[in-house]
């Protein structure tokens, strides 16, 4: 991480050689806690940015496109979702989409760090706005021990809005983490999960598709979308599951009765589109398991 003179504070993405840049016009709040760093500016163009250990979060502008794709692609590919997990997510903006589905009758968040949401209430408030939606339960704990602690089949879904495989959201990208999400869920429960970029983490993502076939999902399949502020611009949600992953509720969500910036039922069907690519680096992989 870099602010230079000029005020642009970079994000180097070492694994790629490139960094992407923001002109920022003050540094607003740093701090370090017991688990990362965690830093917000105020950028010129791109709204508030929120760091944690150097690596870009989200920022006011295009943080829509990320938490509606996290949300609601999974919500609509389950029949009747009621009881939904979010590991991580501290910043509340995948919370915020997921209260928007009426028939969700209880979140349970589990961030680590308490920290990441009372600074997101201050800077993102707009995030926030659902964070006293009664059905709403914030707990700040580790994800992994929340996991192997929680009842067999206690959610229908899981969304898991980690930070990046280094630090403290490492294990989240574990057979074992997995394995734990799959005894929580029912048979029909949905696992979901940020997965990085398609073009420059290739590995990890077929590393994930393994991982969560080994754990006992029968079905994995990943959503693309864009994301401008991270490395490459280019993300990726991967869901797991036991059923068709491919289809969804489609009608619901034509009718669905909340609005979305981005996300829609072409949408949701163009995630899924897979390029030439990606697809035959997971057909490789899956294949020498
Ligand atoms: N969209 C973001 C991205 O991919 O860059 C992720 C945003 S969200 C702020 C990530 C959250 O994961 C952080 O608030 C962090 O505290 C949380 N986190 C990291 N490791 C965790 C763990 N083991 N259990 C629960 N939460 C964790």
């Amino acid at each position: 991480m870099i602010l230079d003179k000029q005020n642009w504070f970079s994000e180097i993405c070492e694994e790629a050689g490139s960094a992407f840049s923001f002109r920022i016009r003050e540094k607003l709040h740093e701090e370090q806690t017991p688990y990362q760093k965690i830093e917000i500016y105020q950028t010129e163009n791109f709204g508030k940015l929120m760091v944690i250990d150097g690596f870009v979060m989200l920022t006011s502008w295009d943080n829509f496109l990320y938490h509606e794709m996290l949300a609601h692609p999974v919500l609509y590919t389950h029949a009747a979702p009621q009881r939904v997990l979010i590991i991580g997510g501290g910043d509340c903006g995948t919370l915020h989409e997921v209260l928007k589905h009426p028939k969700v009758t209880l979140v349970h968040q589990v961030d680590i760090d308490e920290r990441v949401t009372r600074l997101s209430e201050k800077y993102f408030p707009e995030l926030c706005a659902s964070n006293h939606d009664p059905r709403a339960e914030l707990h700040f704990a580790d994800g992994i021990k929340w996991v192997r602690d929680a009842a067999a089949g206690s959610y229908d879904v899981i969304i898991v809005d980690s930070t990046d495989p280094i630090g403290p959201g490492e294990v989240l990208f574990t057979e074992e983490f997995y394995r734990n999400c799959r005894r929580l869920l029912g048979e029909d429960g949905l696992l979901v999960q940020q997965s990085e970029s398609p073009i420059y983490h290739l590995e990890l993502l077929s590393g994930m598709h393994k991982s969560m076939r080994a754990a006992g999902f029968d079905k994995t399949a990943t959503l693309n979308f864009p994301q401008p502020v991270y490395p490459s611009g280019w993300w990726s949600a991967t869901m797991a599951g036991n059923g068709d992953l491919a289809t969804f509720r489609q009608r619901d969500c034509e009718t669905r009765p909340f609005t979305t910036r981005y996300y829609n039922h072409k949408i949701h069907a163009a995630a899924l589109a897979m390029p030439n690519f990606v697809e035959q680096h997971l057909m490789e992989n899956l294949q020498d398991k």
